[in-house]
């Protein structure tokens, strides 16, 4: 049995997510079982979500309630953040129970950076569950500015580099293409 690997998708170009759900594509075909576990909410668009339903019980997606919802620290209150973390902590044990569960092949942790990134999560969590868990897990985290710390341990790392995105010269997001 290999030991299983830990991919990173960062950086400010478009494909970090959908990079990880070819991934998941690729481990499907390969008779491997697969858990989405979406961090930020909505961050899973309507297109893939019901193309993955065709893939059940193969691929599997279990949001992780609202402990994850996009927040702005400078413009909401103190306490208003303490709530988000406090919820986000929560859904961080649903995280450790199905990475320890050994049911899965793949998991990908959609947006875990950004997470980190907001002060939703702690990093030393995330390095230290990537630490421990089975031998045979491949891991992929994405999301913009993963930590140094995230990608010492991972060992395919992929930066994202925008060269130039549809929505700077006012395209709205595309059916197909976006969501
Ligand atoms: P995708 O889901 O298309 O692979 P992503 O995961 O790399 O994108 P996110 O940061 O998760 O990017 O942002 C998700 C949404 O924002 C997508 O609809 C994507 O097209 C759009 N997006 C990504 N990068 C940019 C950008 N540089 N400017 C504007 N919109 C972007
Ligand atoms: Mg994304």
């Amino acid at each position: 049995m290999d030991k299983g690997l830990v991919l990173v998708n960062t950086g400010n170009g478009k494909g970090k997510t959908t990079a990880a759900l070819g991934l998941a594509l690729r481990a499907v075909g390969n008779g491997q079982k697969v858990l989405i576990l979406q961090f930020i909410k909505g961050a899973w668009k309507y297109g893939e979500l019901s193309a993955l339903e065709r893939l059940s019980p193969d691929v599997e997606i279990h949001p992780l309630g609202n402990g994850f919802v996009r927040h702005n620290k400078k413009d909401g209150g103190q306490k208003e953040f303490q709530q988000h973390q406090e919820k986000a902590r929560a859904a961080w044990e649903t995280v450790k129970n199905e990475v320890m569960s050994d049911q899965w092949d793949l998991i990908i942790l959609d947006e875990v950076n950004y997470a980190v990134d907001f002060g939703l999560l702690r990093v030393e969590d995330v390095v230290d569950l990537i630490k421990k868990r089975p031998e045979r897990l491949n891991i992929v985290l994405t999301g913009r500015n993963a930590r140094p710390e995230v990608i010492a341990i991972a060992d395919t790392v992929t930066e994202m580099k925008l060269i130039k995105h549809a929505f700077e010269k006012g395209i709205r997001a595309r059916r197909g293409i976006e969501f």
